[in-house]
């Protein structure tokens, strides 16, 4: 019924629902700058199950698999401010821009999202204004607040990828994700190669373009700051002992980069 009226957005998360950002840390002292685009797979009642089974709503379709527990554990070991976002990726991706087909997808791998199907007018606009906008909206105010207050700001998009996608078996245990940034990648895939333990991906399993990606080109590279994306491999990460561990190491690289950094006094911004 809201979404017949989705002209009307304020109709899509009603008021006793869960808002879509979730912060932790917002005064910590960190650099690092944490985002979890695809942190919740929750969807707005008013969507039902968007006419997907219920099996299938727990899947990496839906949210990336164990980065919510990584990425709030990073963020109080190296206290890191921390924006993520607790709604499915299957009612609209924070990662994509808005307008972009996988946006709202109507397929995803091999699962069709019936609800996603021949919108209302309106519709996609209402899930934007409910999710995409206050997500990204407090990313750029939190990047404002710390160019204001003179603080390095360096920005660290999480996110996590099925060990199987299509029937193909991915070989690494993390990827690095960039495209312009020179600095932060190179130094970043230097010490995960130096665990010898890891196979790691360069700009795998996936690149970032301005076409396939909003975080990193909207607010790492339009703006300047170091940025990257990690992905880490969803059956390493499934529970909350692989989450803790995941962020202790990670916890020990961003501490041996941010050194590195300040030591060759790299430019934070
Ligand atoms: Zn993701």
């Amino acid at each position: 019924m809201a979404l017949d009226n989705a002209a009307d957005t304020s109709l899509l998360l009603g008021k006793d629902e869960v808002p879509p950002v979730l912060e932790q840390n917002a005064q910590g002292r960190s650099p690092f700058l944490l985002t979890a685009d695809h942190y919740g797979r929750m969807i707005p009642r008013a969507l039902g199950d968007l006419g997907v089974p219920a099996g299938e709503l727990t899947r990496h379709i839906a949210w990336d698999i164990g980065i919510a527990g990584v990425a709030e554990a990073l963020s109080k070991q190296i206290d890191a401010h921390l924006i993520a976002q607790r709604y499915s990726r299957l009612v609209i991706d924070c990662n994509r821009p808005p307008g972009a087909p996988s946006s709202i997808p109507v397929m995803s791998e091999a699962t069709a999202i019936a609800g996603n199907e021949n919108l209302a007018p309106g519709a996609a606009e209402a899930r934007r204004v409910a999710i995409f906008d206050p997500y990204h909206r407090r990313i750029t105010e939190a990047i404002d607040a710390r160019l204001r207050a003179g603080m390095p700001t360096v920005l660290v998009a999480l996110h996590s990828f099925t060990p199987v996608y299509a029937g193909v078996a991915r070989p690494w245990h993390i990827g690095t994700l960039y495209h312009r940034d020179t600095r932060l990648p190179p130094l970043l895939l230097r010490l995960l190669r130096a665990e010898t333990d890891l196979v790691v991906g360069d700009n795998e399993p996936y690149a970032v373009s301005d076409a396939t990606d909003y975080g990193i080109p909207v607010h790492g590279e339009a703006r300047g700051l170091m940025n990257t994306g990690i992905e880490i491999r969803q059956d390493l990460i499934a529970d909350p002992a692989g989450q803790k561990q995941w962020a202790a190491r990670l916890a020990r690289i961003f501490g041996e980069i941010e050194t590195a950094m300040r030591t060759q006094k790299l430019f934070w911004i």
